[in-house]
């Protein structure tokens, strides 16, 4: 019977003979469609010899068995999500999309050669943030600009040029961690940079610094704490009186911001968010932020500042280690030129766009959205409900904005199950699940992609029992 069951199993051969396999062979190419025959028609083997009753399909069955299994496995990890946390900006979902702009000139050098490195007037080599550095200098007023892969990396960089073997002063309630693995000490120990920590968790004071400067003493370091506050009985040095006594004992002054606004957040109704140009006008003489936060380009880390402290970063190896490429420089680029006109960038950033949707506006879209769901009668039934957005990426975490969502009930299905379904779907849509509800938040979802949404939600219909079964 055994060795009956085993005769049955079709051969490879065979198998890839067969439509289905024939199909994915186009797709995705002879070789992977043979080896994932191969494993699976091997483990069938395996299964019917160990187990004497095993089931073994006919051909097509199986063939087809073969190859969406094949499919399933040989699908891409990477791909578009309509993120429905509310989160803007969700790491795990790749921070700020890009405006069309930005892609747009992406693509347009994405498959050709670049003058990357070259001036095309002299046809002498120059350097790449040549690209991006005039519009830092303009928007921002400072006198020189470097360009690293993120702002972790721009921190490292700025600690390893300034002051690798000597001491930073910075604040023990300054130390964070942004997550990630991304904790301020390990960062300074990596750059070789020695950390000197002063004040106390709630409460530093400019004497604090003073006290801890000596001969060793090669930068003050300013951190924005980004993702926590500290509420009571208070005190951090302001910027300002740092670089006073930076100036008067001959110290560097890193001004690591976090998020990088360009804009003044308090027109979003978010406050005490340090904007880039501030901090430069204050006299930073560096100042760190991420290109795909607040100011809503691709993920990269940005020093700005005095040419002589931005130099030292751009001559050290590590620069070399951490630059960039060519499609993040055209994405900053066309980035950094929307907001040369604050407005267009107001509307033309996806991330500013979405900060200024109005609560109206997300309300008739969530109104809207649960009408269509709850007309189909299927397995899911929605509801419009107010509820409030977090910024996310390590930004403000003390504030919230007022949003509305699509609140989905499918009976007794369970809300995590339910959850699951819809980030396997296609289009993937990554909701938020909150006190036992599943939520689609609108305020991350673009008025575009409203009409995919309701595909994805219908979709779930396949996967559960309709409700009142
Ligand atoms: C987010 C953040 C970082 C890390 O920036 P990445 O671009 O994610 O590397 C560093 N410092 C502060 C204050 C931040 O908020």
């Amino acid at each position: 019977m055994k060795t009956d069951d085993l005769r049955n199993i079709p051969s490879v051969s065979r198998l890839l003979d067969s439509p289905a396999l024939q199909k994915l062979v186009d797709r995705i190419g002879h070789h992977a469609v043979v080896e994932g025959v191969r494993q699976r028609v091997e483990a069938l083997r395996t299964r019917v010899h160990q187990a004497s009753e095993a089931y073994v399909p006919a051909l097509t069955e199986l063939a087809d068995q073969i190859a969406e299994s094949i499919r399933r496995e040989t699908k891409p990890t990477l791909l578009p999500t309509i993120n429905a946390t509310g989160v803007l900006l969700h790491t795990g979902l790749g921070r700020a999309p890009l405006a069309a702009s930005a892609v747009e000139a992406m693509r347009a050098i994405a498959s050709e050669y670049a003058s990357v490195e070259l001036d095309l007037s002299s046809g002498k080599r120059s350097q790449r943030v040549v690209a991006v550095e005039p519009l830092l200098q303009e928007l921002c007023g400072a006198e020189a600009a470097c360009v690293v892969n993120n702002n972790a990396g721009a921190t490292m960089l700025a600690l390893a040029a300034v002051a690798a073997g000597r001491e930073v002063i910075v604040s023990r309630g300054q130390l964070i961690e942004i997550g990630g693995n991304f904790r301020l000490p390990d960062v300074m120990a990596t750059s070789g940079a020695t950390l000197r920590e002063v004040g106390t968790t709630n409460r530093t004071h400019l004497d604090d610094y003073r006290r801890a400067i000596h001969e060793d003493t090669a930068a003050l370091l300013l951190v924005h704490p980004s993702n926590f506050v500290v509420q009571g009985f208070t005190k951090s040095v302001e910027l300002r009186e740092l670089v006073s006594l930076g100036r008067e004992c001959q110290l560097p002054v890193i001004h690591d911001i976090g998020s990088g606004a360009l804009l003044d957040m308090a027109e979003y109704e978010f406050r005490d968010e340090p904007v880039a140009t501030e901090s430069v006008r204050q006299g930073a003489d560096l100042v760190l932020f991420s290109g795909d936060k607040l100011l809503g380009g691709p993920q990269c880390g940005i020093a700005i500042g005095r040419r002589r402290w931005v130099e030292q970063l751009t001559q050290h190896p590590m620069a070399r280690a951490l630059r960039v490429d060519k499609l993040t420089l055209a994405a900053l680029a066309a980035t950094l030129r929307l907001y040369r006109q604050g407005d267009v960038a107001r509307r033309e950033i996806p991330l500013l766009a979405m900060l200024s949707t109005t609560e109206d506006e997300l309300e008739v879209r969530a109104r809207q959205l649960a009408e269509r769901i709850n007309a189909w009668h299927g397995a899911v039934a929605a509801e419009a409900v107010a509820d409030v957005s977090y910024l996310g990426g390590g930004s403000i975490p003390a504030q919230q904005m007022p949003t509305w969502c699509v609140d989905l009930d499918a009976a007794d299905e369970n809300v995590d199950r339910l959850a699951a379904g819809l980030r396997v779907g296609t289009p993937s849509v990554v909701g938020r699940v909150r006190r036992g509800r599943l939520l689609l938040d609108l305020r991350s979802i673009f008025p575009r992609q409203d009409d995919a949404l309701l595909l994805a939600v219908k979709q779930l219909d396949v996967t559960i029992e309709p409700s009142g079964e």
